[in-house]
Formats: C-alpha cells, structure tokens, sequence
C-alpha cells in the first residue's frame, strides 16, 4: 500500500464511498480510501435503503431531497452494469392520533414550501394506493411518490466505481488499528497492511466510529445499537410504496423482485455491535405488521439479519471537524437515515473542505452542538 495521501476516509460504506466520489469530483486528488472487510459490510449492506423526503426539519428535508435528486442521475453520472433497482413509488406514513396528524400537517407545509411534493391523505385514498391497507384506527396518512429504495449494495458499488475513475484508490480488506496524533494532528493512520500518512482524515466508520475517533483522542458521544430486518418470498406486486408506522414502530417495503423488507425499531435493543439475529424479532415483527398490512399473514420469511444503528444524543449526524484534531473530520452517527442523505451530506463536506459555501448548510451538525446542549429536534426519525 502507498504510504502517503491527501485525504484518507476510513469506512467503505455509502457513506465513505460517496465521500471519495463527492471529494474526487471537487478536484481532490490522491484520496485513499481504508475499509477493513468488503465495501458495504457494514450497517449500509444490512440496511432496508429507504429514502424519503418527509422529514421535520429543513436541513433533513433538503438533504433528502438532494440525495433523491442525485440517486436520480447516478446512472447517468456514473455508468456501471449494476442495477440501482431504484423503486420510486413512494412512502407513505401512517397516522393514528390527532397529534401525529398534526405535526404530520405542520411537516407537509415546510416540505411543500422546500418543493417536495407530499400530500395529505384520508384513510380510504391511502387505501386506494396500498389496497391491502387496514384502516382500522388509521385517523390519516402523508404521501410523497417521489419517495423509494434502492439496492444498498450495487448503490455503494456506484459510488466507489465513479470515485476509483476519477483517481480515489480503494483498499478492501485493509484494517485501521490506530491512529498517531502529534501536535493537534493526525500524522499518520495505521493499518494492518502499513502505514500511511494523509492532511486530512475522514471517519466514516458507521457504526465503528466511537473506537475510531478515541484513536484520534477524541470521546465523541454516539453508541451503536442492533436492528433487526428481514425478507420474505416473492410475490407478485401488491403493494407500491414503502408504508411507515410510527405509532407500531415499522417499515415495510415491496422490492422490485416481488419480496417484503420489513423492519422495527426497538429502544430496548442490544447497545454494541453484535449483529446476531433473534427468533423474537420474528414473532413481534409479525405482531407490529399484521394488524396494518394482514395479508402479508402466510408470507414465508426467507432469511433474517441484523445491522447497527450508530446513534447521537439527538439521532442526528456529526459532520465536520474536530476542534481538538484539525485534521480530524467526522461523518458519523446517522442513525436509522444515513442511506438516504448520505449523498448530499458527501457533497456539502466536500464542497466545505474545498472551501466552497455548502449545496446544503449541514453547520448545525457539528460536535460541539453538544457541548452547548443545542440538540436538534427531528420530529421524524423512525
Ligand atoms: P457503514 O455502512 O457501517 O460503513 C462503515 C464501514 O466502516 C464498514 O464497512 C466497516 O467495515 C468499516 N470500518 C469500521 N471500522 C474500520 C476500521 N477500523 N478500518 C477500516 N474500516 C473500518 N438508512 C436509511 O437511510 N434508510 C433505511 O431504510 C435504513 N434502514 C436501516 C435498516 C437497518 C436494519 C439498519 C441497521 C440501518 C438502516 N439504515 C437506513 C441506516 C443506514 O444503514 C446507515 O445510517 C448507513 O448505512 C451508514 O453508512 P456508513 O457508511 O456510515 O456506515
């Protein structure tokens, strides 16, 4: 391995791999990027790849909207042999208290007024665009067509592909081990295969971000938590967008091969990690789903995994560098939605890091937004 760099990024999911596209793109020349197994082994490769732009916020709104717009072009941006298997048909969010159905409300008009076009529906229009739907108890529903997902996997690949054309060099297999500091800098990234010197360095090691930044010397406050998903058999399509209840707790999706991906959210879920599947998600997925979706009741489950959230006090990123390791920047702690914004998160630290004013001001995501207790407050976050 080449023992010097201008940039090194540390983690090979969507994440680092659209950082060494988005950087290449700005001009960068000679990144590096590190990733200890294969490009999407980690929580990206395990992940359900939704993207919506039905967020809470402005800041989350718009860079969603950005990345949507760019998963859009990928294939004209970056030609590859891989199918994207981008489904753009919408996500669709449940609401089943008066409170939900206003703060659904209020989030439709800042969407709306970004240009994001959602719409409020009644229980039986969401039934008109989800037939299996059970109504029972559902109060309203938002709905954005332009909304989907994508293959995590061929999307990475993409993006690693298109930052390898433009001069990023990739090296799978290849583990950090530690990081030297010397007078408020990174000098010099460790590996198992040599080591290597870099200006800058990115870490972008989902959920293995904590051990990475203490390398660096720096405690940064996020911890990782399992998730659990699975797949069914296929069958033919019966249901076009991905259907989100926050009030049950899950996702659900039809792929494009005729397959259900379908997830929950569990506060009470291993903190770490271990990405060992459990026979009870099983059966309380089956609980949180049937009563909203029943005829998904005889679907045969093909296989269940697991993969890390990696989580901040507020659910949201840490973007930028450290003020203690100049150096040192950090794009980490996305939580349930990293999948869908990372391209335009890629993009707006590129464009800081060549000094350029950010497509989209991702400013308030900085580390010391804890320090002063400004937590953002993200209505949305599933
Ligand atoms: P990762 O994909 O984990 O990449 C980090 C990489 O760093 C890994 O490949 C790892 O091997 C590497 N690495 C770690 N340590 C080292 C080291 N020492 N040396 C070298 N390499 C190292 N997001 C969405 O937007 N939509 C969804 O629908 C969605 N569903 C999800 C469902 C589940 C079950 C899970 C677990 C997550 C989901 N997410 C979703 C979240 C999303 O997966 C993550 O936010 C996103 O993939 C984070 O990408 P990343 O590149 O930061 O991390």
């Amino acid at each position: 391995m080449q023992n010097n760099a201008n940039v090194i990024i540390i983690g090979g999911g969507i994440v680092g791999t659209s950082l060494a596209y988005h950087l290449a793109k700005q001009g960068i020349k000679d990144i590096v990027l590190l990733e200890k197994d294969y490009l999407a082994a980690g929580s990206t490769g395990r992940c359900g790849a939704g993207v919506r732009q039905q967020w809470g916020l402005k800041m989350n709104c718009l860079l969603a909207k950005e990345s949507i717009a760019e998963f859009e072009q990928l294939h004209e941006m970056i030609p590859t042999d891989y199918d994207l298997e981008f489904k753009q048909k919408g996500y669709m969010m449940l609401a089943y208290d008066n409170e939900m159905v206003n703060q659904y409300k209020r989030n439709i008009q800042l969407q709306q007024s970004l240009g994001i076009d959602v719409e409020y529906l009644t229980p039986q229009e969401a039934k008109t665009i989800v037939p299996h739907l059970n109504t029972e108890g559902l109060i309203g529903a938002t709905f954005c067509d332009k909304d989907g997902h994508l293959n995590p996997f061929t999307t990475t690949l993409t993006y690693a592909i298109g930052a390898n054309r433009l001069g990023a060099k990739i090296y799978k297999n290849t583990r950090v081990l530690d990081l030297v500091r010397e007078k408020g800098k990174i000098k010099k990234v460790i590996t198992d295969k040599g080591d290597i010197s870099a200006d800058l360095v990115i870490n972008a090691a989902g959920p293995y971000s904590k051990g990475i930044s203490k390398m660096a010397g720096i405690d940064i406050p996020v911890f990782s938590e399992r998730h659990q998903i699975l797949v069914t058999q296929s069958i033919k399509q019966i249901q076009d967008p991905m259907v989100i209840s926050l009030k049950h707790g899950f996702y659900c999706q039809q792929t494009p091969h005729g397959s259900f991906i379908m997830g929950f959210g569990d506060p009470n879920e291993l903190k770490g990690t271990d990405t060992t599947s459990t026979w009870n998600f099983l059966e309380e997925m089956a609980q949180k789903v049937l009563p909203v979706l029943p005829s998904l009741k005889n679907l045969k489950v093909v296989r269940q995994w697991a993969g890390s959230y990696n989580i901040t006090p507020d659910s949201q990123p840490i973007l930028g560098n450290s003020e203690e390791v100049e150096n040192f920047y950090m794009a980490v702690g996305f939580s349930g939605h990293g999948f869908m914004i990372a391209p335009a998160v890629a993009k707006a630290i590129s464009e800081t890091i060549v000094g350029k004013e950010p497509t989209v001001d991702i400013s308030m995501l900085r580390l010391k937004r804890f320090e002063a207790g400004n937590l953002i407050k993200e209505p949305s976050v599933v």
